[in-house]
């Protein structure tokens, strides 16, 4: 068994201190960018770099030469874009539209050469040398800080520094390992126990996840409106001046757009590494038109651009992107000892089960079935992997308050 946690701890950060960790991200962002470069390839999948000794070894140099990181944190970046295109290779092989990772969201990895921790404080290399801002801590105690990071039940593995733009702030993602027990614990991926965060996309809502947190959008919605208004007053006139404007207003809206989404992927990642989940799973994608006729060419854009941007930033964080059949989880009903399936279920925002009466927000209860389907599917695979011991893997899913386990479910329909 391999127990993990993740704590985050926010910084108290002086100017200064600020100054040389906005600057480290930037060379880090440059040597994960030049990796990136290096190793994809948009002829074919065979022909992306996804050896990491063979990367490291060709680049590590170079890009110590052309930065003052750490070696480390060259190391760090240079894994971090490997494992990025790695995973878009494994998603291009099975047919899904990829393109080459870039990152530009200010987080770095530090394990213990890079980063030391003390009890109010932690070490961490910069490219001015080191910097130690102090912890901010919750007052109610145990914080997660003291029961995973400082316990001697956990032994430290590696921290990932976040800048979060929004409110300004650097915050630690720190994450630890169970060191008791007698099972030996391997370094691969080969963890069994899984936690799912289950995200539903839709009209009402944009996003909503199986913790019960809603992005509803609404601005969204607003902002999308105005431009369109815009847009249509300018190709009234006509004019090329018009015409100019168009266009300038067009990229700019896009890059608007862009950003928003970008917010929400963050959020949505921050949600799945708060809550302890390793998968994010989301529906399928592919015939979302037909099965959302209501929802305008902006929502279908959202949808795919929030689990392209959740692809790419979810695996920097431990946190891998899975996608599950779409068939019925609006129609059935999550309640543990039920999952009744009908049509009649679900009244546009709300749901309320023909059989058992559960009376829930519908966009909530798609979200845990889509967590409920993924968990599913993957303890029906450990059980047949000949695998000895992965049969007993746990695969819960968050849910608001909770977690449920996927086999305690009726099968969907359609299963
Ligand atoms: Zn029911």
């Amino acid at each position: 068994m391999d127990v993990r946690r993740t704590a985050v701890v926010k910084l108290a950060v002086s100017d200064e201190q600020r100054d040389a960790l906005h600057r480290t991200a930037e060379q880090y962002l440059y040597c994960a960018n030049r990796t990136a470069d290096y190793c994809w390839s948009d002829t074919s999948y065979a022909e992306c770099k996804t050896n990491k000794r063979e990367v490291r070894d060709a680049l590590y140099a170079e890009l110590r030469e052309e930065t003052n990181l750490q070696a480390q944190l060259v190391q760090a970046a240079i894994k971090r874009a490997v494992e990025a295109v790695k995973a878009c290779v494994e998603r291009w092989k099975k047919g899904q539209r990829v393109s080459q990772p870039t990152f530009t969201a200010e987080t770095m990895d530090y394990d213990t050469r890079s980063a030391t921790f003390y009890r109010n404080k932690v070490s961490l290399a910069t490219v001015e040398g080191r910097v130690e801002p102090s912890f901010v801590l919750p007052a109610d105690s145990p914080t997660p800080y003291e029961r995973y990071v400082l316990s001697e039940d956990y032994e430290f593995r590696e921290s990932t520094l976040r800048y979060d733009a929004a409110t300004d702030e650097f915050y630690l993602n720190i994450s630890t390992r169970r060191t008791d027990g007698d099972d030996e614990v391997s370094e691969d991926t080969g963890h069994s126990d899984q936690t799912v965060l289950g995200i539903d996309l839709g009209v009402n809502s944009l996003a909503v996840s199986s913790t019960g947190t809603f992005w509803q959008g609404d601005d969204y919605d607003h902002w999308c409106r105005e431009f369109e208004k815009r847009r249509g007053e300018m190709q009234q006139r006509g004019t090329q001046a018009a015409h100019n404007a168009l266009l300038r207003l067009g990229k700019r809206e896009e890059a608007w757009r862009k950003q928003y989404i970008h917010t929400i992927a963050n959020e949505l990642v921050s949600e799945a590494v708060e809550h302890d989940c390793d998968v994010i799973a989301f529906e399928d994608l592919s015939d979302i038109r037909e099965r959302l006729p209501q929802a305008k060419w902006h929502h279908v854009w959202a949808f795919r651009r929030l689990f392209e941007y959740v692809s790419y930033k979810a695996p920097e964080q431990g946190v891998s992107v899975e996608q599950v059949e779409p068939n019925h989880t609006s129609q059935r009903c999550s309640r543990t000892d039920c999952g009744f399936t009908h049509d009649g279920n679900r009244h546009d925002e709300q749901f309320e089960c023909q059989k058992c009466g559960y009376e829930v927000n519908a966009d909530y209860n798609a979200a845990k079935n889509i967590g409920v389907r993924y968990a599913r599917k993957r303890q029906h695979k450990l059980r047949s992997s000949p695998k000895s011991g992965s049969g007993d893997a746990q695969v819960d899913v968050r849910v608001n308050g909770g977690t449920l386990n996927g086999e305690s479910h009726q099968p969907i329909a359609g299963d």
